[in-house]
């Protein structure tokens, strides 16, 4: 991961540094990966990596890896004074995994179904994917 120009992007100099120390946890908590905000530790649901799609894995790395950017910076990951899709530290992370997504020659339309998730509200997905630029029909 540290080749990947989006994480390089995310850390600059520290990348090794960063992800040298970076704790991964595997777990049956959630369906996906999502950073622990009280020790800085990347939760990976086993279940997730054993069948999830690799490009949405993938993409979802640099995504949580731009969290623990965030946390690092002293950033709320989890301010809940704004939705999923309109929170700024989740825009500013998809941000970072459609570049790359775009950069190894995803789709749009592929893009727009890594978006969607299914406890995202339509109107919600259609609210992400304008804030990130990536056009979804
Ligand atoms: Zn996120």
């Amino acid at each position: 991961m540290e080749k990947v120009e989006a994480v390089r992007e995310t850390f600059g100099e520290r990348t090794e540094e960063v992800l040298e120390n970076l704790r991964i946890e595997f777990t049956s908590v959630g369906g996906y990966m999502f950073v622990n905000n009280s020790n800085g530790h990347l939760m990976i649901s086993s279940k997730y990596l054993r069948n999830g799609d690799k490009i949405d894995i993938y993409l979802d790395l640099i995504h949580e890896l731009v969290h623990i950017k965030q946390l690092m910076e002293g950033k709320e990951l989890f301010d809940i004074h704004y939705g999923y899709t309109e929170r700024p530290t989740e825009i500013e992370a998809y941000c970072y995994c459609i570049k790359e997504a775009r950069r190894i020659g995803l789709s749009e339309e592929r893009i727009c179904c890594y978006l969607k998730t299914e406890w995202m509200s339509e109107p919600d997905f259609k609210q992400l994917a304008k804030s990130v630029n990536v056009s979804c029909f």
